[in-house]
């Protein structure tokens, strides 16, 4: 039988306590399925500062290249954030972003019924919400040089101290996430909507030229164009008006955050980070929550779901992705809530991390 490996990178914070559920989960599919994970867990981010000097060591990365995909919780804890900025436990993430080169991140943004009403937005906004954001991810103002901090040179603030940053994309590079954002909204509903700053921005102008050239190639896709300005403030008034958006990686940042609340908590949103061969690092589109870490309050549920994405994208077990779900649902269905998504409601019992995370597997194994 074939053996499927899986670098499982937990991280800090939360990281540890999500990630186990989301490994149980695995667990109960081997035995299910019968199929056979290798898992192999390494440090990152924080912990991994702790133990071997750096966010990002060698070991690490050694480990996640002969992995077939990367699992991964999620790194930063405040007590890090003095660290020079190379040594801060983020940029292990990005890091890894970048020697895989996982340039398309998939956001799934998908309310599950029972939950509409922990939803900030009035149930009629969110009902049956389903939207896909993809946000590229290895480009922009994130890693563009040259960047510092410096003495201001000129202008009306020259000879104050002064931080800078590079907002920069290629044409190649906003080509291949256009094919990706072209090919997932065939798809789905065939409407793409992409999302820039070409009003102001040069970088956004590339963008929207590059986006116009490539559709013509997709004829079946109809390409919209927003500033994100406005689609910030659509995403809040009318968000079923979207299905897929492409956007760069600041304003995929921040657009992917707002949509989580739309699916009733950020512990619900999934996420899939792929490269051009198809390799790909599935985490909780959250961070580490260090507010709430090692409490067993934190919900495990995106990182399950995005266990569940890794089956479909990179070992192409999308029967197996779809019981993950359907698991959840049921879950879900039967009150189970972690605080974040807790209402009061009375069908609703409020559970731990574990509690939840078991309740999923028992679904699975009853389904
Ligand atoms: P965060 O996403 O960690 O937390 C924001 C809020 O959401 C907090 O109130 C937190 O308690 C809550 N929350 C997050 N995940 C939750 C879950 N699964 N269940 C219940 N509640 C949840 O963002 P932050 O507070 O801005 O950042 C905390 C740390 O995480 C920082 O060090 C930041 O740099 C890092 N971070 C890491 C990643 C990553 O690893 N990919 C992403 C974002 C932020």
């Amino acid at each position: 039988m074939n053996i499927l490996n899986i670098a499982v990178l937990s991280g800090d914070g939360i990281g540890p306590e999500i990630i186990e559920q989301a490994v149980n989960v695995l667990q109960s599919v081997q035995e299910k399925y019968s199929i056979n994970f290798d898992f192999k867990f390494a440090d990152i981010g924080g912990v991994a500062y702790k133990n071997h000097g750096h966010p990002l060591p060698q070991t690490t990365i050694d480990i996640a290249q002969n992995a077939q995909a990367i699992l991964f919780g999620a790194v930063g804890d405040w007590k890090y954030d003095n660290l020079e900025r190379h040594l801060r436990p983020e940029q292990a993430i990005l890091g890894l972003r970048k020697h895989f080169e996982l340039f398309a991140n998939f956001r799934p943004a998908k309310l599950y019924s029972e939950l509409a009403h922990t939803s900030t937005l009035k149930p009629e906004i969110v009902e049956n919400l389903d939207i896909l954001i993809i946000r590229e991810l290895n480009g922009d103002v994130y890693f563009g040089q040259p960047r510092g901090m410096r003495i201001a040179p000129d202008g009306l603030f020259a000879g104050s101290e002064e931080g800078f940053d590079t907002m920069r994309y290629s044409k190649p590079e906003v080509e291949r996430i256009a094919h990706i954002a072209f090919q997932a909204a065939q798809k789905r509903n065939k409407k793409l909507c992409s999302v820039d700053k070409a009003n102001v921005l040069e970088t956004s102008q590339l963008w929207r030229n590059v986006m116009i050239e490539i559709s013509s190639q997709y004829p079946d896709v109809e390409l919209s164009h927003m500033y994100v300005d406005n689609a910030a403030m659509q995403l809040v008034k009318a968000p079923k008006a979207f299905d897929v958006i492409v956007t760069g990686n600041l304003f995929g940042d921040i657009l992917s955050d707002q949509a989580s609340m739309l699916c009733g908590s950020i512990g619900m949103l999934a996420s899939a980070s792929i490269n051009k061969n198809g390799f790909g690092l599935y985490e909780p589109s959250h961070g580490s929550a260090p507010d709430i870490a090692g409490k067993n309050i934190a919900n495990p549920l995106a990182t399950i779901l995005s266990a569940a994405m890794m089956l479909r994208f990179s070992f192409g077990l999308p029967h197996i992705a779809d019981d993950i779900e359907q698991a959840i649902q049921k879950t879900l269905e039967q009150g189970l809530r972690t605080s974040d998504i807790y209402s009061k409601l009375t069908n609703e019992k409020l559970v731990g991390t574990q509690e939840i995370g078991q309740r999923v597997i028992e679904n699975l194994y009853n389904l």
